[in-house]
């Protein structure tokens, strides 16, 4: 006899390369702004101010190959490769000269983005939630544990819409590194293993429509494609 009274949602988890083990997914941490020649596209100073976050429901993830249904509500959605990262372990007011001791390993990540009702948040001051942590709008790739890619300090980041390059930069042109975002978040939230990190995307991100077909990829962590599907 189940202890609940409404079936128990399934944990959501990521593949991990090589392995018949999965990675549960617990929450999902994203850093907006994070690269240099992004924030000018979106009328920003970089560096300017600290880093800040949003947040994405962990049920939001949809692996490589899988189809992310066009969403509701939006005239504009948005695609943004990311260097995503998975902790093993958590802490509160990590030092940034720790910070990396918590990461299990990196992936390549797409911050699907109702960009219209992002710009509308903006413009009236209103939380980013339905702009970003809408239904299926993480995509994933498979988990590149630490112990086979080390700490990527700077490799091509870049992605396609239907073999056509929409963006296309570097992780080393982070504004705010990776042990800097654990640190700075994990002053704001108690970190565990489980947890994601979408970094920032860099310039380029663009409308997607039925049917395109977006691959993303980082050089040393493979890629990763969606499907964009009729809406549901
Ligand atoms: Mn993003």
């Amino acid at each position: 006899m189940s202890q609940y009274a409404v079936s128990a949602p399934p944990q959501p988890s990521v593949a991990i390369r090589g392995e018949s083990l999965r990675f549960p997914v617990r929450r999902i941490y994203c850093v907006g702004r994070n690269y240099a020649d992004h924030a000018r596209e979106m009328g920003f100073d970089p560096r300017s101010e600290p880093p800040f976050f949003f947040t994405k429901p962990a049920d939001a993830v949809v692996a490589s190959g899988g189809e992310v249904p066009f969403p509701s509500r939006t005239g504009d959605f948005h695609h943004e490769v990311e260097l995503v990262v998975a902790l093993k372990a958590g802490g509160i007011r990590v030092a940034p000269a720790r910070a990396l001791e918590l990461v299990f390993g990196y992936a390549v990540g797409n911050d699907f983005t109702r960009r219209d009702l992002q710009a509308a948040a903006r413009q009236t001051g209103k939380p980013w939630d339905l702009a970003k942590g809408f239904d299926h709008g993480a995509g994933l790739g498979p988990i590149h544990r630490v112990e086979s890619v080390g700490h990527p300090q700077r490799a091509r980041l870049w992605l396609t819409v239907n073999g056509e390059p929409r963006q296309s930069g570097d992780i080393a042109d982070l504004i705010w590194s990776v042990p800097e975002v654990i640190a700075e978040l994990s002053t704001y939230f108690e970190l565990s293993a489980g947890d994601l990190i979408y970094t920032g995307t860099p310039a380029g991100v663009g409308p997607l429509a039925v049917g395109d077909r977006v691959v993303a990829g980082i050089d040393g962590l493979g890629e990763i494609e969606h499907r964009i599907g009729a809406p549901l």
